[in-house]
Formats: C-alpha cells, structure tokens, sequence
C-alpha cells in the first residue's frame, strides 16, 4: 500500500505499518509509553486487544433505583473514602446525579484508591440493596466516563486496556477509535466465504472492530473466536512451513544402518534395549537413513535410557564416517555424558573428546584443529561451549540434551553451520498441546517405560515437627551404606525469606551435628567446576554419603546407590522440577524414597505435593503442572523462540488450534510457498506477525 497516495486522497487513512506515533493523540512521548506495551504500529494497536469487556445494562436515574434490581447509574463522583482498619476493609464512593445521590461500597477495595477520585463522572451497575434505609450498590462495576460518553445515557459498553500509569484505557480507547473507521481498507481477509461458513467464522475486518467496540456479548465472542483462530492458523502455518523448508531445501548426509552395523553398535551396551528403547532407534534410524535432516524430539524421564539411545545414533553416523555431537545444558551433564559414553565405548576404535571450559589455550588450539580435521568422531561439550568457534569436517549428527531448558534458536544456530541431522533429548514430558505448539516442527519419539529393575520410589510428605525422625530413618539408611540427596530451594539463606532453609547453612548443620559420623559434602552451582566434578566425582564413587546441594543435582548425576532425596522447601519448586529431582533416585534396585518437607498455604503448591505422592507418570505430572500453571510459566515461549500469542491460548483453546494446525498444514502441503494470489494477504500477515521469530525470511 502507498501511504503517500492514500494520505491525499483521504488524510485519515491509516497504514498498518504507520508508527503510532502520528495517530492523533499521540506524541513522541506517548509513542514511546505505547512501545513498551510492544504498541509500535498502527497493526500492533488493533492486536492491543482490552483485556476485559463491559456491558452496562441501560442506565437509570438515581431515584429510579430500586432494591433488588440490577441497574447501571452514570454519576459524579462526590467524595470517596477507604477504611482499612475495619475488619473487612472498604472503599466507598457516593456519587450523584440530578434526582439524588447514591453510596458504592467495595470490599477490599484499596486498590480503586488510585482509580476513583472526586469529580471523575462514572457509569456503576450492580445489584441495588437497602443498607441502613439508604439505597447503595455493593461491589459494582463501574467504568469512568469522558465527557462524550457521560453524555450518552444510553446503554455502555466497551474494552478495557491493559493501561499503565502514563497511559489509561480511556486514553487508549480514544485513539484506537478512529483507526476502526477505516477497517474496510486496513485489513484484508484470509478465507473464502465457503470456508468461513463451515469453520463458522465472522468476517475479519468485523473481528477487529467488535473485539474493541462489541455491540453485545454474542458479537464479543464471534470475533474472539476468529482472532483466536487466526492467531493460531499464522503460527501453525509458521511451524507447517519451517518445517516443509527444513525438510526440502536442505540436505544431510545419509547414514544407512546394516545389520552388521546394528549389531556392532548393540555389542556395546551391556544390557538388552527395551522395547521402547528398539522402537526408538528405529524411528531415528529410519530418518537418518535418508538425505533430509532429521529433526526428532527424544522423550523419556530421567533415567528411561535415552542416552543409549542417542548413543546408538552418534554410533550410527560414525559408522558412516560422519562425525557427531552431544550437546548438554552444563558442565556437569557433559561430564556425564562423556563418562557413560567412556564406559560404553571401552576399547573401541572411536575417537572421541570432552570440552570443557577449563580446556585452554594450546590444549584447546590443538583439539579444534583435530575437530576440524575429522581426526575426532563424537564430541561432547556444553551448548555454550560447542556453539563458539567449533569447526566440523563433517558434522552428520548433532545430539541436544537439554533436560528442560528447550530452545529452538539453538538448534536454527546450530543448523546454520551445516546440516546436520538433529536429535534434541528431553526429560520433561510434553503434553499434547506444546508438542503442537512449542515443538510444533519436530518429530517426537518417546521412551515411555524405564528399562527394568528399578526399585520402587515411595514419595512422602513430612510435616517439620517430624524432621528429626526423617533424620533417623535415614540414619538407619546410611548405615547400611545406602547415599542420600538433601535438596534446597537456595545456596545461602536471605532476610526476607527466613523460612526456607539453605543449603550452606544446613550443610554445616547436617555435617557438624545431625549427621557428623558420616561424610557430608556441598554442591552448588555457584562453586569453581573442578570442585563441582571432584565432588560429583566423589559421590558417585560412594566416598560421600550424604551431597547437600542445590537444584545442580537435577542434572547428569546418574548414582544407583543414592537410594534417599530429601528436598526442603518442596513448596518452593516446580512440579517438573519436583519430578526431575526425584529421578534422581530409584536408578538402582533397591527401594528409594523421597521425603518433601514444605509448609505452604498456598493451594498450587499443595496440589503440586500431592501430585508427587500420587503419580510417578512423567507425562501426567506435565499435564497436571500446565493446567496448574499454565503454558506460559511451564515454558516461556520466548525460550522456544515462539512468539508469544496475544488472544489465543494453548490450553483454552485446544479445539481451536487442533482444526488451525490441520488447515496450516494443508496449506502448506498444497501450496509450500504461498504464492497463489488466494494466500498473498495471508502470507503477508505471516511474514508481519511470525516472519523474524519463526526464521521465515526465505520466503518473503
Ligand atoms: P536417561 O539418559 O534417559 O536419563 P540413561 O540412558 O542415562 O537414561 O540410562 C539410565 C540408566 O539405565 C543407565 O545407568 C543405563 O546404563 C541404564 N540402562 C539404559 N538402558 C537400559 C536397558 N535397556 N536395560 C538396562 N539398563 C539400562
Ligand atoms: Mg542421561
């Protein structure tokens, strides 16, 4: 569109990609308030959706008011007053019109402090009761008035905006106003009529403008529904289209499985793979065997034996002279996993290496070169470390631990080097709704049954009075020469938060006194990583009896023997958490147990510990801890490199987004480059909305 030519022949027409800034009623100081909300142009306000809608009932005269009825007055605020030393406290506000006055009272209302003043006219509606003889509305709606809308005694109705104290809904509503008088050239729709008909969706230029102006609630809802679905459908078409481009316009190398290769590779492990296990390589056998990238999700809970699995892939593309890499979240993990992989490969001609921050220098110099040279077949290292200067002579797998830190910009970074094929493992189970979403593009093997022989984990909740006979039992534990975790929420103890335990505090405790006859060391993130490994070291040797740490031993400790988790302030960690720290445990065959110890009102965390004592289902406890917490604070989308969405939700809206993820795809598998003239505004909207975080450069 050209703005200039619009702009003469009508000056009130707008350009979506206008900065906001040149809408009337803002400034450079406003356009600056609105960029924090992430307001930067006009096609960014009409997607400032309110975050709440009122309908007013039609609004009477105050002497009109009669007990019972529910009403909507428009007044002038007289005076207001908050009581909060009453026992209930209570803002009041008495407002009036030209046939009487009226009091508004509102029960814990301290809030509305900074929102009613005296002199403010306000539209209020609720119920009507007698108090003391008098005629008052109790906790009411209300929305205050400009004075064009006090003048309308007619019925109200509107958004409310997520405001700021520089920028008010009011404020905000005034100057969206104008900008939807000219919906009919601003917003292009998406679907035929025919199609909108049998998805059952409104005209989308009417959805911009009743999600802010609704005529009544049955319209409000229409046009959130095809936001929603349109939100959905442009991300779904996002993930359809990356993931067509990953598979079709780039190549790996592929690496065939013999027979004679598989059994090679089995030789390896001391033990049979599980069913799962078998169907797992399988999946991924299959994709490496051909030239498209591999691109799977590994699932399983700690300890399932997804490291012989991506084991079994490194070794496939060694045997087909490619090399390959293990990426792990830290330090210690990479150790791990270097360790097992030492283990397994005892006497095998592969070459392979550990980097590590403390690798320096020549040393470092004289290992990337033998890297570069392909003198070096599997490479293990932290994510931080591997994605530095690291050059491959030909990178054919990489692996992507990532317990539960995900990121999709780092498997596109790595992918950028060259194209590997790409396993990304995780330990957290992902319910159905974020493997559609958040992991949209890949394809998801899991490892649902532990490999056999594992011990029972018994889960019990310990109230405080009860610590020292926890103490005993385990006494009785570490007798018999069993190890035992003790987990805390901190490092060190803070003022402000005196009742959740440390671990530095309690490590002195718990070493000096409670448990002085045994040999009790601390491990926390914040230590020098020579003194982390020689710890871990330790312990996995059965040196240390009881390791106090913090969240560290979530990741890569892998000790059969360690039989006891206590974790202190069990309220204070997450459910995924909770059930991450607990693999920790039960890898051998004895019994384990896992003893929380938390106080907590509060109702989450209470759902949360007895979750924990009722499943030990991975994938369960994932579902119950989206629902608990929703998907936002699970997985920051931001962390997948997703977009966040503005009106949809995951969870909500699931129906919705199953039909948007099947029409995505659909299109892409009819059309892969949205160049038919019936998907340009599409297209476009994709490119505007998802283009940059979801990498769709290529096809602008
Ligand atoms: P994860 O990576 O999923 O945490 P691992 O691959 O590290 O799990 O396996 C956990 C433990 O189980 C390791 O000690 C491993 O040797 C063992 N293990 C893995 N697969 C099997 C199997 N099929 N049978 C017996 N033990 C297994
Ligand atoms: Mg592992």
């Amino acid at each position: 569109m050209n703005t200039t030519q619009l702009s003469e022949k009508n000056p009130n027409l707008f350009d979506l990609e206008m900065p906001v800034q040149y809408l009337r009623g803002v400034g450079p100081a406003r356009a600056q308030v609105f960029a924090q909300l992430g307001v930067n142009t006009v096609a960014d306000l009409l997607e400032y959706y309110p975050r709440d809608w009122v309908f007013m009932p039609r609004a009477v005269k105050i002497n009109q008011m009669r007990p019972d009825e529910t009403v909507a007055v428009i007044g002038l605020v007289e005076s207001t007053d908050y009581q909060s030393h009453r026992r209930q406290p209570m803002f009041e506000a008495v407002i009036s019109d030209e046939s009487g006055i009226c009091r508004l009272v509102w029960f814990h209302g301290g809030y509305l402090r900074d929102q009613l003043r005296p002199g403010q006219i306000i539209i209020a509606s609720g119920k009507v009761t007698l108090y003391k003889r008098r005629l008052q509305m109790t906790n009411p709606k209300f929305v205050v008035l400009d004075e064009e809308q006090s003048k309308a005694t007619e019925h109200f109705s509107g958004g409310v905006y997520p405001a700021t104290a520089k920028l008010g809904s009011r404020q905000i509503k005034r100057i969206i106003r104008p900008v939807l008088d000219d919906l009919d050239e601003l917003v292009q729709e998406f679907y035929d009529k025919a199609f909108r008909k049998k998805a059952n969706l409104i005209a989308r230029k009417d959805a911009f403008a009743w999600i802010h102006l609704p005529p009544d609630e049955k319209k409000l809802a229409q046009a959130k529904r095809r936001l929603k679905y349109d939100e959905l459908f442009l991300m779904q078409l996002g993930l359809g289209l990356r993931r067509y481009r990953l598979r079709h316009f780039s190549a790996a190398k592929p690496c065939k499985i013999t027979d004679e290769i598989d059994s090679r590779i089995r030789k390896r492990f001391p033990f049979l793979l599980t069913e799962d296990q078998n169907e797992c390589i399988s999946q991924i056998a299959a994709d490496m065997g051909g030239s498209e990238p591999m691109n799977r999700l590994l699932q399983g809970d700690v300890g399932s034996g997804k490291t012989v699995v991506a084991l079994y892939a490194a070794l496939l593309a060694v045997a087909n002279k490619s090399q390959a890499v293990i990426m792990a979240p830290t330090e210690i993990l990479a150790g791990q996993h270097f360790l097992s992989i030492e283990r397994y490969l005892k006497g095998s001609k592969v070459r392979r290496a550990l980097i590590t921050g403390g690798l320096t220098g020549k040393k470092r110099a004289e290992l990337l070169g033998e890297i570069k040279e392909g003198a070096v077949d599997i490479v293990v290292g932290t994510v931080a470390l591997l994605q530095g200067d690291i050059e491959f002579q030909k990178l054919g797998l990489a692996i992507i631990d990532e317990q539960h830190k995900f990121g999709v910009e780092q498997r596109a970074r790595l992918r950028k080097q060259t194209t590997p094929h790409c396993l990304v493992m995780t330990a957290t189970p992902i319910p159905r709704t974020l493997a559609m979403t958040a992991f949209g593009d890949l394809d998801v093997s899991v490892i649902r049954h532990s490999p056999p022989g594992r011990g029972k984990i018994v889960t019990r909740w310990v109230d405080k009075r009860d610590r020292s006979k926890a103490h005993e039992f385990i006494r009785e534990r570490l007798k018999a020469r069993k190890q035992a975790y003790f987990v805390y929420p901190r490092i060190t103890a803070v003022e402000q938060d005196s009742d959740v335990k440390a671990a530095t505090d309690e490590w002195k405790n718990l070493s000096e006194n409670v448990f002085a006859e045994f040999k009790v060391e601390l491990l926390h993130g914040r230590m020098p990583s020579a003194k982390k490994q020689q710890v871990m070291s330790e312990f996995r040797k059965g040196r240390i009896d009881v390791l106090v740490s913090t969240v560290v031993v979530e990741v890569g400790v892998d000790v059969p023997n360690a039989t006891i988790m206590v974790i202190e302030g069990a309220d204070r960690f997450g459910l995924a958490q909770l059930h991450q720290l607990r693999g920790r445990i039960g890898r051998g065959e004895a019994k384990s147990y896992c003893l929380l110890l938390a106080e907590t009102d509060s109702e989450i965390a209470r759902s949360r510990l007895e979750m924990m004592i009722r499943s030990s289902d991975g994938f369960e406890i994932a579902e119950h801890d989206l629902r608990l917490r929703g998907p936002g604070e699970m997985f920051s989308t931001r962390q997948h490199g997703l977009p966040d969405l503005k009106i949809a939700n995951i969870l909500n809206d699931f129906e919705l987004l199953v039909m948007a993820r099947r029409n995505a795809f659909e299109m892409v598998r009819s059309d892969p480059m949205l160049a038919t003239p019936e998907h340009v505004n599409i297209r476009r909207a994709l490119l505007a909305k998802f283009g940059e975080s979801l990498g769709l450069a290529d096809i602008a």
